[in-house]
């Protein structure tokens, strides 16, 4: 049992990892400058041991009590875990998070700025942080504003956070393309190098467009239930 769930999980991660080499190539760029990041949020331990066994590094969650609950554990079977923070964190838990974390992919607001500022220099861990950008101005979702950009940028600066780049989630009624090449022309704008885009419906396009960090979550563990 334990054994086909190691083979499944590897065979996807390897069927993954051959579409992102051939979309990186398609653009000209090297396979290796593109981070796959499993996403695995509502994930069980045991669903995802078999892919750090296979010898998968870089892990996605976005809720900091499931990652506490999941991970001290899980990062004792390979000492290089790399666990990025994907969804929107509350300044309260900007500690927590520092601690736990590797790399926070949801940085989109003054106010975190400030609270992420503070954690980093009270722990000396200084974690890379990708800005998130509403990049199609929703309402309803997260990320800083397009306008909001420079300030945000301005204050991480100022708190001494290191920024990696910039994310985005696309409206998910919508071609994606345009908004991940407007990422990409944003990052280029203000002389970032980092962009965290593209899911399991859409990561060769972000490739091409740029994608350095891509964050896969049903393509690699199947549907969430
Ligand atoms: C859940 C999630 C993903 C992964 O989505 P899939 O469609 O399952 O690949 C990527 N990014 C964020 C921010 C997410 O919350």
């Amino acid at each position: 049992m334990q054994e086909a769930i190691r083979e499944t999980a590897q065979s996807r991660l390897n069927e993954i990892t051959s579409h992102m080499s051939a979309a990186a190539k398609l653009a000209g760029r090297a396979p290796e400058d593109v981070t796959l990041i499993a996403v695995s949020k509502t994930r069980s331990v045991s669903d995802i041991e078999p892919l750090i066994r296979a010898g998968h590094r870089n892990y996605g969650e976005n809720r900091i009590q499931e990652a506490q609950a999941k991970w001290p554990e899980l990062k004792n079977l390979d000492a290089g875990i790399v666990l990025h923070l994907i969804g929107q964190l509350q300044s309260n838990k900007a500690a927590e998070a520092v601690s736990l974390f590797d790399i926070i992919h949801s940085l989109d607001r003054l106010s975190l700025a400030t609270a992420l500022g503070k954690a980093m220099r009270d722990q000396d861990r200084f974690l890379p942080c990708f800005i998130q950008v509403n990049i199609g101005a929703e309402p309803q979702k997260g990320g800083c504003a397009i306008e909001a950009l420079p300030e945000l940028l301005a204050a991480t600066q100022a708190e001494i956070i290191p920024v990696a780049g910039l994310m985005c989630l696309p409206p998910a009624d919508m071609e994606p393309a345009p908004f991940f090449a407007l990422l990409a022309e944003l990052s280029a704008r203000y002389g970032l190098d980092g962009l965290s885009m593209g899911m399991s419906g859409d990561f060769q396009t972000a490739i091409m467009l740029g994608a350095t960090h891509i964050r896969v979550g049903t393509a690699l563990f199947g549907e969430r239930v």
